[in-house]
Parts: C-alpha cells; structure tokens; sequence
C-alpha cells in the first residue's frame, strides 16, 4: 500500500494542469472508469491520480491488469463479511486522509457503490468538487437495487458535474432540481469499455481462449450466460434463481454458463443447488475480455447486474432481468431487456419462452445502443478538463 502523507501529484509552481482524483473500488465501477482514466490522460491540461479502495479485491485487479492500470494509492480496504458500517466508517476516513495529502482539484466518482457515495462526502468535508459519471439512475425504490438507490442520490446532492448516460437519467436529475448547467448526457461509458474490448477480442482471440475451450465443451446447445450477485437478492431470492437454472439445464439443448461471483452469499447457495448438474457450468468470476466473449457467442443472458443489461442490447443478446425494479429502463422500452423478478416458474416460462419461440427470440435479438455509442469518455474528458 503507498503511504499518502505527500501529494503523489506534481507540486511544481508553473504546472497548472487541473489535478483530477479518480476514486473507484469495484468491478463494474473499474470496467466502466478505465475509459475515463484513458481519456482524461489524452488530455493536456489535465493531470490525473487513481485511487483505488479495493472495495472488491480480486475482481478490481482483474480489470486493472487488463486496462493497464496501476493505481496511485491504492487503501486495499476489503476484509471478509465486511459490514456496510464498518466499510463505510474505514472508507471515510481512510479517502479523507488520501484526499488531504493529495488534495485534489477534483474528484470523479462513479455509479452507486459505498466508495462513491462515502468519497463523495469526504470530498464534500473538503470542499473539493466532485463529477458523478453514471448521474441520475433512479429506480425510485430506495430498497431495490439496495443500498445503492440511496447511495446515488446522496451523490447527487454533492456532485457539481452530473453525466447522465442517457436522457432519462438527465430527466431525473432535474426533476431533483440538480441545476440543468451542471448535467451532461454523455452515453455510458460501459459501452466504450465493450465496444474497445471486443475490438480486441476479435484482433486476438487469444485473450479469450479459454471460454472458447468451454463452450466447445458444450457444442451444439444453446448457451445461457448467467450472473447473479445482488444484495437484495441474498437469500429466497438466490435460492429461487439456483432452482430456475436447474429447471431449465434440464433440457438436453441448453448448457448455462455461470461466472459465480465470489461473495460468501452466492457461492454456497449455488453449490448445493447446481453443483452436479452436467449441463451447468460454474465457473470463476471471468475477467472483462472472457466476459465479453462470453456475452458474444451466448444465445440469451440471465442477470441481476446493472452492467451487464447496459451490455447485452449493444451485442444483440436478449436479456431477462432477475429484479423487481430496474434503474436502467431503457433496456425494456427498447425491447431487449424484460424484468422477471426472482420467481422460479416465471424465470423458467420466460427462458423457455425464448428458446422455443424463434418469433419472441427475434423481437428482443436486436442489436441497440440505447445506453450509449462508444464516446462518452471523450464527451466527459473534455467537460472536465474545460473545468
Ligand atoms: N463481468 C465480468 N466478469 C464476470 C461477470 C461480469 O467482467 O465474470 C463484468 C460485466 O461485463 C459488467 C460488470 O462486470 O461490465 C458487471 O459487474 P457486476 O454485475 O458485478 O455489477 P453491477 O453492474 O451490477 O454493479
């Protein structure tokens, strides 16, 4: 762990660049920063710090290996079945001391996690401003998704630059009375993130070889891709996707491949369910250039993640939503995403229902965008650098 007690940024008189602070701690919020990151170093005036939390360890490093970053201060907060009291008491204080010894100009946060929320406040106590990329997601139910409704809108409250993704979530924004001024659509930058990966992928198919391997095991079946990971999930809920999995591995057809997130509320409860099925995969969190293969040769997608249904429509993968509510609406108006909730037989009728009807499968299988194009970086780099 580097020791914050000086500024990591240049303290040189005549360097007048703007110090931007990037502080990020997951998975998701690291897949859909790295283009930020890139795009805000192209930038002139502008010098850039990360700071990561390691709210997640083992998935955040995966993404930064593959993004080629390696952070500037990195507080490696995570401890096992940590707490959302005891992470949020340790996050403030420990990004309070970063952001004293580094003293930003700027922060630029993401989405909803607790590092988002708490950095902000930090940066708040501070008075060093704070842009929110992913501004305005709104379910409206602060229970689901939990606690990340909540989190958002405490952002939102201190954020000066708000850069909503689409047009609704600018509408949100100013229904809250955010000043209009302040609030950018942008596009969301996950897409950016897929879109250059994919590239990739296709430039080198060795980056993703091994889900190649995987699939071959499974010739001839329609694949499923599966995550599942939300809080609000925990319990029934987990139990009931694990039996709809089950359900429908049983046909001959299908193979469903399972990247099981590492958190102790998962892993067991599919274990017990799934573990022996021949059909089933489970397998390790995948990192992002096999997760984005895997996105590419699956038939349907079954998630409770937020990233993965801003994904799934750009690469024309009809995607079931195993939530009550959804932040992301746009998925649904479009067509390409439906929300089941976390009843087995509804899960299992909608499945079934795109394997069997080649009508139905048709109408959610189109390739859209309607999260974004693959510039939002650039839009953001650049509002921010005009500071
Ligand atoms: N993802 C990944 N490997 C996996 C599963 C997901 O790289 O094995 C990526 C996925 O492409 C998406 C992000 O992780 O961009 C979603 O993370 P998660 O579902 O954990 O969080 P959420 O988006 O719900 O906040």
């Amino acid at each position: 762990m580097r020791q914050n007690v000086r500024s990591t940024f240049s303290t040189s008189e005549r360097d007048s660049r703007v110090k931007v602070a990037l502080v990020f701690g997951t998975r998701p919020e690291a897949i859909k920063m790295f283009p930020v990151v890139h795009a805000l170093r192209a930038q002139p005036g502008v010098e850039t710090r990360v700071i990561v939390t390691a709210q997640h360890r083992g998935l955040l490093d995966q993404v930064l290996e593959i993004a080629g970053i390696v952070p500037d201060i990195d507080l490696d907060v995570m401890v096992p079945n940590q707490t959302l009291d005891g992470l949020t008491a340790k996050l403030i204080v420990e990004l309070g001391k970063a952001f004293d010894a580094e003293k930003p100009d700027r922060i630029v946060v993401h989405g909803d996690t607790l590092t988002t929320m708490v950095a902000s406040l930090a940066a708040y106590y501070r008075k060093i401003p704070v842009a929110h990329v992913e501004a305005g997601l709104r379910s409206g139910d602060i229970h689901h998704p939990w606690p990340e409704e909540v989190n958002r809108r405490v952002v939102a409250c201190i954020a000066d630059m708000n850069f909503a993704p689409t047009q609704a979530a600018a509408d949100a924004l100013l229904r809250e009375n955010r000043d209009a001024a302040g609030i950018h659509i942008t596009g969301n930058t996950v897409i950016d993130a897929l879109l250059a990966t994919r590239d990739r992928v296709v430039a080198d198919a060795s980056l993703a070889s091994g889900l190649d391997d995987l699939a071959a095991r499974f010739a001839g079946k329609r694949i499923v891709a599966v995550t599942s990971h939300r809080r609000e999930n925990f319990g029934g809920g987990m139990e009931a996707i694990a039996r709809s999995i089950a359900d429908i591995a049983a046909r001959p057809d299908v193979a469903v491949i399972f990247p099981v997130h590492p958190n102790p509320n998962v892993r067991p409860v599919m274990d017990a369910v799934l573990g022996d099925l021949p059909n089933v995969a489970m397998i390790e969190p995948l990192d992002y250039p096999h997760f984005v293969r895997l996105l590419d040769l699956c038939h349907l997608v079954l998630t409770d993640s937020g990233g993965v249904q801003e994904e799934a429509p750009s690469l024309g993968k009809p995607v079931l939503v195993m939530r009550e509510t959804t932040e992301r609406p746009e998925g649904v108006e479009a067509g390409t995403a439906k929300l089941v909730g976390t009843d087995r037989a509804l899960i299992v009728r909608e499945v079934l229902a795109l394997l069997d009807d080649q009508d139905a499968y048709d109408a959610m299988a189109r390739a859209h965008n309607p999260f974004g194009d693959g510039g939002a970086a650039e839009r953001i780099a650049v509002v921010i650098a005009a500071g």
